[in-house]
């Protein structure tokens, strides 16, 4: 456990993790600073009852007037603030980095560009259901900071950990890293440049040694291309392994040099799709590290309803199925959205554009997609873009969206919410969207 009694700690952005964090260093006797840029806040009372001090409003001279600074996911890594620190020479680590100094458990650490909260949810599951101690924490709402003084030694942490994490880690060395796909997301962040943020991705194994595991998706273009230099190698695929954990003949399998098993059939899982699958197959390899029984691994399997505004069954009416996938914030997650029903879909796409690229979904929407209903500040852009390859007609509102999709849609069909996009521009966030498309289906009647 690193020693930082009587350190000055400046923590950049008085957010969640930002303010766990603070709490953290105060309580391992440290003097932490918190700096906000935004002013939308007045105060903090949280800081205020433990009497840390900050700042809001803007970064001032006392930010560099310290040992280090923890910088927040909000803040980008070319924010002036950032620049300054560095070419003073100051270190500059993530929350998550910071947390880990004091983590006397294992840490199973999940990044991709999709599928992360299902994947540490499922794993928190999986692994409370066979009585193994584990918090979750991470992206997912608790900060590791908030959670890590309680982590015992047998114990574990599920931990969701983006790219913007890694881009700060030090010394982070989770005993399980899981990487479950790259494919472009955020790229905004990184100059448009896909391998500076596959990189950074990739940094979550950086630390590991021949103790540890590096558990990826093998099917993945760029993963099954990428040097994954430390750590053991476990390998996930939906193809046929020799080693490693993969679908073959409708069973989840694990092979090892000593050893073939099955571990238990697919239809167990009860989230959707291929790319569960894949979110399963990760877990199923830490929990086999672990030492879980395969039929402990079933049954949590069988109990795990999954996440929340993703592919979430909101309700069949007059034999349609309604389903908020909000979540989907990029092209790949529709992608695997398409995939995984059978009946013919009316798909709800747009928001907030992030450059995206539709190419990829072009055929699966000609397909299987009937109408496209095009919603928010792209959907001039979606119109063009489908313009010949599928019905696409412009929404005013995003109830018309979904009242028009319900008096097009016959028996069997699926209505769905998959935008692809970000929802800044109709809605505060993705939960919003998703809650609101709930009410609206909710409110439909025969
Ligand atoms: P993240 O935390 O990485 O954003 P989520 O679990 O919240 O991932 O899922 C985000 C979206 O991606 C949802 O639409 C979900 O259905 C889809 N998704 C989940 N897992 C995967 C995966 N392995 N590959 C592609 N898309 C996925």
């Amino acid at each position: 456990m690193t020693n930082i009694t009587g350190k000055h700690i400046t923590i950049l952005g008085a957010v969640r993790s930002g303010i766990a964090a603070a709490k953290l260093a105060k309580q391992m006797g440290a003097i932490p600073f918190v700096s906000d840029y935004s002013s939308v806040l007045s105060s903090v009372p949280e800081l205020d009852e433990l009497g840390i001090a900050y700042e809001l409003g803007g970064h001032t001279e006392k930010v560099f007037n310290c040992n280090f600074i923890i910088t927040s996911p909000g803040i980008p890594s070319d924010a002036s603030v950032i620049s300054k620190a560095k070419d003073s020479g100051l270190k500059i680590i993530s929350e998550i980095e910071f947390a880990s100094w004091f983590c006397k458990g294992s840490v199973i650490a999940i990044t991709g560009s999709n599928g992360k909260t299902t994947t540490t949810t499922l794993c928190n599951h999986t692994l409370n259901y066979c009585d193994i101690k584990t918090y979750s924490a991470g992206n997912i709402g608790v900060a590791f900071s908030e959670i890590v003084l309680d982590v015992k030694e047998d114990e574990y942490v599920a931990l969701e950990v983006s790219s913007f994490q890694l881009d700060f880690i030090d010394s982070f060395k989770p005993k399980y890293a899981v990487v479950l796909n790259i494919t472009p997301d955020h790229l905004d962040r990184y100059d448009n440049n896909f391998d500076k943020y596959a990189e950074s991705k990739l940094k979550i194994n950086a630390n590991q040694n021949s103790d540890d595991f590096i558990i990826y998706n093998i099917d993945d273009e760029y993963l099954s291309k990428s040097k994954l230099a430390n750590g053991k190698q476990i390998k996930f695929s939906l193809k046929s392994l020799e080693e490693g954990v993969f679908v073959e003949n409708n069973n989840f399998n694990f092979n090892t040099e000593n050893k073939n098993e099955i571990i238990c059939a697919t239809k167990v899982l009860q989230i959707k799709g291929e790319h569960n699958q894949y979110n399963a197959m990760a877990v199923m390899a830490v929990a086999k590290l672990i030492g879980i029984e395969n039929k402990k691994i079933a049954e949590a399997f069988s109990t795990f309803k999954g996440v929340e505004h993703r592919l979430e069954l909101v309700r069949i009416l007059n034999g349609v199925q309604f389903i908020n996938d909000s979540k989907a914030t990029n092209v790949n997650s529709v992608w695997y959205a398409l995939r995984s029903f059978q009946n013919p879909i009316r798909l709800i796409l747009g928001g907030k554009d992030k450059g995206n690229d539709y190419n990829s979904i072009k055929e699966l929407v000609s397909d299987n997609v009937k109408k496209i209903y095009a919603i928010g500040s792209s959907s001039e852009i979606i119109l063009r873009f489908f313009e010949g390859i599928v019905e696409t007609k412009k929404m005013n509102s995003f109830e018309e969206a979904v009242n028009t999709a319900f008096e097009d849609a016959v028996d069997e069909e699926v209505v769905l919410l998959s935008p692809a996009c970000a929802s800044f521009d109709m809605f505060k966030n993705y939960e919003e969207r998703g809650n609101e498309f709930k009410q609206l289906v909710m409110k439909l009647s025969q």
